[in-house]
């Protein structure tokens, strides 16, 4: 997969054809500079390894609270509704499965404005996926990317099934089987093909596909991002981290 060469803000607006917009910007930083934060850091904190941790606490917290029924409903009044309006610091960013029963938000207890969201089947990759985490870390610091499986997928059955009867998936969803098909050769690699494996080495695949976004990497490298995986039992509302 390749990412485009240049990352800049104004990169991006002159190749999104807003080219007033993009003149209207600071020059471009030399290599090694560091760009001025104007935004607010997420979580209170400044991007780094404290301010991961209290985003992975308000995730547990939030899905503890799910799991028991004990809903806070955070985030959710009209006055937060009026300041999230003019500016945003979600303090996670969450890369899940689009399935309607796995819904971050509701999961983890959050509000307007609090997680950073980003939905396909199988939490699948391609540019404009990747460009939008990047965007949540160079634009909003968002210390914490979670890329989240769960229970059940039905594009990791889709997957199975395809692989198992040797068929092809119909339209573009050959291009899911054809991105997960790889989870499957790590789960069998690792001697463990039970269903709940395959969708941990689905979420380790696209983690590690991740790496190749050098934004994402240096981001990680200078500890101002951290990506970690996590299971969704639909069973039981239980949201399983794991490195
Ligand atoms: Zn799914």
């Amino acid at each position: 997969m390749t990412l485009p060469e240049n990352n800049s803000r104004r990169g991006f607006l002159q190749r999104a054809g807003l080219g007033l917009l993009a003149a209207a910007l600071p020059a471009p930083l030399a290599q090694g500079q560091t760009a001025p934060s104007t935004a607010k850091p997420a979580a209170g904190l400044p991007p780094g390894p404290a301010a991961a941790a209290e985003s992975l606490r308000k995730l547990q917290a939030g899905n503890l609270r799910f799991q028991k029924g004990k809903l806070q409903h955070p985030d959710e009044t009209l006055e937060r509704r009026r300041d999230v309006a003019v500016k945003q610091a979600p303090f996670a960013t969450v890369l899940a499965c689009s399935d309607s029963r796995e819904s971050p938000e509701l999961l983890f207890d959050q509000g307007l404005g609090d997680l950073f969201v980003v939905r396909t089947a199988g939490h699948v990759l391609d540019n404009a996926v990747i460009g939008t985490l990047e965007f949540a870390v160079a634009e909003l610091h968002v210390p914490l990317l979670v890329v989240m499986g769960h229970q059940r997928c039905g594009a990791i059955k889709a997957t199975l099934d395809a692989v198992t009867t040797a068929t092809l998936a119909p339209g573009q969803m050959e291009a899911l089987v054809d991105a997960i098909r790889p989870a499957l050769l790590l789960a069998q690699g690792e001697g463990d093909t039970r269903f709940t494996n395959v969708v941990k080495a689905n979420v380790k695949v696209t983690i590690d596909r991740l790496q190749n976004s050098k934004l994402l990497s240096e981001a990680v490298a200078k500890q101002q991002l951290r990506i970690i995986g996590a299971y969704y039992q639909l069973d039981t509302g239980v949201a399983e981290f794991f490195a």
